[in-house]
């Protein structure tokens, strides 16, 4: 209940000058990581190295493409800015792979810009996702075995790295293609990284979390499933089907969900997270971008490195920013 308040003065505070900050709830002396460790799964909950419950906070990057807009903000300054502004604890490079500009046309520099964040969010301390950020992934599982198998090579023995196979498939079958190519892909990392934490894409961009959990991923620890919402669309009836996802034992994450802020106040926001907080999910805002769309957090034009003004920030990011400030891990 104590958070239904938290969050009622956080969306109706939200649009003003907010610096105010619960150190008590959020210590940032201490780097996220430091405090918490690596990150396990334990039946349907997410622990830290203590085995204690956590979520986290943060934000998701934009489409990594070539030419798309999104890439100018994949700079090690906005992952500092996001830490220290935001207080966010964790962030996702989006990497795109099959549209144009993507990895499978230019896999140097999309593997840069996600280095790029990986390395600025070790640095910080902040927990880190590496997305395939792809709707048709099992065309192309050889490319995300090779990918996901660097990763884990350069970057495995960090508590702060997250795995995410697959965005957002499709509406296709779950126990006949999706997790075939997680089953392939999941292998091939654990082979070289026996325990970071790896989170799987659900049919129907990653809504159907519980087809996941009438068919689950055995044999592999530390597995949990993706799910997304968008407040305009997905409402009571996604948490419905969330929460008996989680009481049928997978461990749920939220790599994306994107309000448009409502002018600044959004009642549906405020529900998916009172929702994440009483199950202890963690979650990344779409998107770090400036492109002239609802879920934008920056205006057109906005630095690329930070240090952004309340008028630097789309209603849907004034929105996100309260919550990510005032998250309790
Ligand atoms: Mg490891």
């Amino acid at each position: 209940m104590l958070l239904f308040f938290i969050f009622t003065s956080i969306i109706i505070s939200c649009g003003e000058k907010n610096d105010s900050k619960d150190t008590a709830l959020m210590p940032q002396d201490t780097a996220v990581v430091d405090l918490h460790g690596l990150l396990q799964v334990i039946g349907n909950s997410i622990v830290d190295k203590n085995s204690e419950p956590v979520s986290f906070a943060g934000n998701s990057f934009f489409w990594s493409n070539d030419n798309w807009g999104g890439e100018r903000y994949y700079t090690p300054e906005v992952v500092s800015w996001l830490k220290e502004d935001w207080h966010t604890t964790i962030v996702r490079a989006s990497m795109g792979v099959e549209d144009p500009g993507g990895y499978l046309d230019n896999k140097t520099v999309n593997k840069n810009r996600v280095k790029t964040i990986v390395d600025a969010a070790i640095e910080e301390g902040l927990y880190v996702i590496i997305d395939w950020h792809s709707h048709h992934a099992e065309d192309n599982t050889s490319e995300a075995v090779q990918f996901f198998q660097e990763m884990a090579a350069l970057y495995g023995g960090h508590d702060n790295v997250i795995y995410e196979l697959y965005n957002e498939p499709l509406d296709i079958s779950w126990s006949n293609i999706i997790k075939p190519y997680a089953i392939a892909v999941i292998s091939a990392i654990r082979a070289i990284d026996p325990d970071n934490l790896i989170v799987v894409g659900t049919p129907e961009w990653s809504q159907r979390v519980d087809l996941a959990a009438a068919d689950p991923i055995t044999g592999f620890p530390n597995i949990a499933y993706t799910l997304h919402f968008y407040t305009v669309h997905h409402q009571q009836w996604l948490r419905d089907r969330a929460t008996a996802a989680l009481n049928a034992g997978i461990a749920v994450f939220v790599t994306e969900w994107g309000s448009i802020g409502y002018s600044t106040v959004d009642p549906e926001a405020d529900k998916w997270m009172t929702w994440c907080f009483d199950n202890k999910i963690s979650h990344c805002n779409w998107a770090v971008n400036d492109k002239e769309e609802e879920w934008s957090i920056l205006v057109p034009g906005a630095s690329t490195t930070g240090g952004w003004s309340d008028d630097d920030l789309t209603d849907a990011g004034k929105l996100a920013r309260n919550i990510i400030r005032n998250w309790p891990e």
